[in-house]
């Protein structure tokens, strides 16, 4: 059935800043606080407290504007959005509406598959604003303590960005908010934690017949807090809209919940317009207003982006496409190995360690990049003594094993351990000459062609030497012995 219909998805994403205080005072945004000791009359929404802007909330707001395109109004207004809930103390969140402080952006995609929607695409992004959190109500089976409300979360700061309806499957949807939270991540506002809630994703889905202008009727899916929950969420969505129509029924406008138990979503609530909350101007703010000079400012201070860097890595270092797009997924891991890169001449070799053996390690202990024992220094140390051919890269896994456990560096390790590769050729010849003397009979099939023994009279050799003798005067030794 799917054939016959188009999907069409957007994306709303809540990203909390990562700023030391709240947005409108100056109240601590801590997490794991005792509940309610980081308010003030402010966040508690006390009558007559007025809020006051947080300057670094403006300042990433602009950053996240100009690393998705977007253009920086020069004039923005805050408003308040009305509804009633026990985490909102003021009754209001403040929020804006008509002119938020960045428009018409857009981000660039890749996605596998085929035909006209495989590979490239522009997702457009129709706006960030600026806004507070509300707080946290904690339920209780206990009907005698019932539910309770911590307003340590209330006045966090939060961009939300908005993408037009471009999307066209889960895949895009899901390349999008990864794209989305790389660069979050690299411009260091957000620390990222979907499952806690840093980065949290509504997706609007609907379906309509191929050829159809009008968009179909959409049903929002809330606040799900993993990547593959999305992409799951998406998916089931996009099947149940088109077996209710399929069956002659009708979408309705609706907020549903995903329940990663079931796979499922069901209906929470009926989505509200836009009207049902009543925006308008936040009469306790003035307008914002950021001159030329102070965007300027902010982009003379952005870190490098990944696209950029990207570009860079293929140019500076010549590695691949695919294996630069692993380096850069997560800055702090590009920028271990652009350091291990800047200090070693072989960036392949760079690469091929921190894609292989140090990021395997980490998996295994599950530890962010700042935590990895083997500093790009003391990588870099190990690499020098391949490239010099003290030790073989066969050594060197031992070495690297043994850096990370103890965290002295290779030449330690290699003096300690006794470790040097043994590149005397009278040592090697000695070596060979057993070898081929113990196993007469292989010396004899390679003579006749068997090409392939090599490797095992290789294999002994190495093994002879534990490890330590030079494989390529091996391998030349031998192929002169053996061949007579
Ligand atoms: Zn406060």
């Amino acid at each position: 059935m799917r054939k016959h219909y188009e999907v069409v998805i957007g994306l709303e994403v809540h990203v909390q800043l990562t700023t030391n205080t709240k947005i409108f005072c100056g109240c601590s945004t801590a997490f794991g606080s005792s509940p309610n000791s980081q308010t003030c009359p402010v966040c508690l929404g006390l009558p007559g407290a007025l809020p006051v802007l947080n300057r670094q909330v403006v300042e990433n707001a602009i950053k996240a504007g100009l690393a998705t395109n977007c253009q920086i109004a020069p004039r923005s207004i805050f408003a308040r959005k009305n509804y009633f809930y026990p985490d909102l103390p003021k009754g209001y969140q403040i929020s804006q509406f008509e002119l938020p402080i960045c428009e018409h952006g857009h981000l660039d995609i890749e996605t596998e598959g085929q035909g006209e929607r495989g590979g490239h695409q522009t997702i457009g992004i129709t706006r960030i604003h600026m806004e507070e959190d509300a707080g946290k109500l904690l339920h209780s089976d206990d009907p005698t303590t019932g539910s309770r409300v911590d307003l340590n979360r209330a006045c966090t700061p939060l961009l939300e960005v908005v993408s037009e309806p471009d999307m066209r499957s889960s895949d895009e949807a899901i390349a999008y908010l990864k794209k989305l939270h790389q660069i979050v991540m690299y411009l260091g506002i957000c620390d990222g934690n979907l499952e806690e809630g840093s980065f949290r994703c509504d997706a609007n889905v609907s379906v309509r017949p191929w050829g159809q202008e009008e968009l179909g009727t959409r049903a929002e899916l809330k606040n799900i807090n993993s990547f593959r929950f999305i992409k799951e969420g998406i998916e089931y969505e996009i099947d149940r809209q088109i077996e209710l129509i399929e069956d002659g029924g009708e979408v309705v406008q609706e907020t549903r919940l995903y329940d990663s138990n079931t796979g499922m979503t069901r209906s929470m609530r009926g989505k509200e317009e836009a009207h049902d909350y009543r925006y308008f101007p936040d009469p306790d703010l003035v307008p914002l207003i950021i001159d030329n000079d102070w965007i300027e400012t902010v982009r003379g201070i952005l870190p490098e982006l990944p696209e950029p860097k990207k570009a860079r890595f293929m140019a500076d270092y010549s590695l691949s496409a695919h294996n630069t797009d692993i380096l850069t997924a997560e800055k702090a891991l590009a920028d271990y190995f652009d350091a291990c890169a800047r200090q070693h001449k072989d960036a392949k070799a760079c690469a091929n360690w921190v894609m292989g053996d140090v990021q395997r390690r980490r998996n295994d202990e599950g530890i962010s990049v700042a935590e990895i024992p083997v500093t790009p220094e003391l990588l870099v140390g190990m690499l020098e003594r391949i490239a010099d051919k003290t030790i073989s890269g066969k050594i060197a896994k031992t070495v690297f094993e043994e850096m990370w456990t103890s965290g002295k560096s290779a030449d330690a390790i290699i003096d300690e351990k006794g470790l040097k590769q043994v590149t005397d050729t009278g040592a090697i010849e000695k070596m060979v000459d057993d070898v081929i003397a113990a196993n007469p009979g292989q010396a004899q099939e390679f003579s006749e062609g068997k090409d392939k023994l090599l490797g095992f009279f290789v294999g002994q050799v190495m093994k002879a030497s534990k490890g330590k003798a030079n494989p390529g005067m091996v391998n030349e030794l031998l192929c002169k012995k053996l061949r007579g």
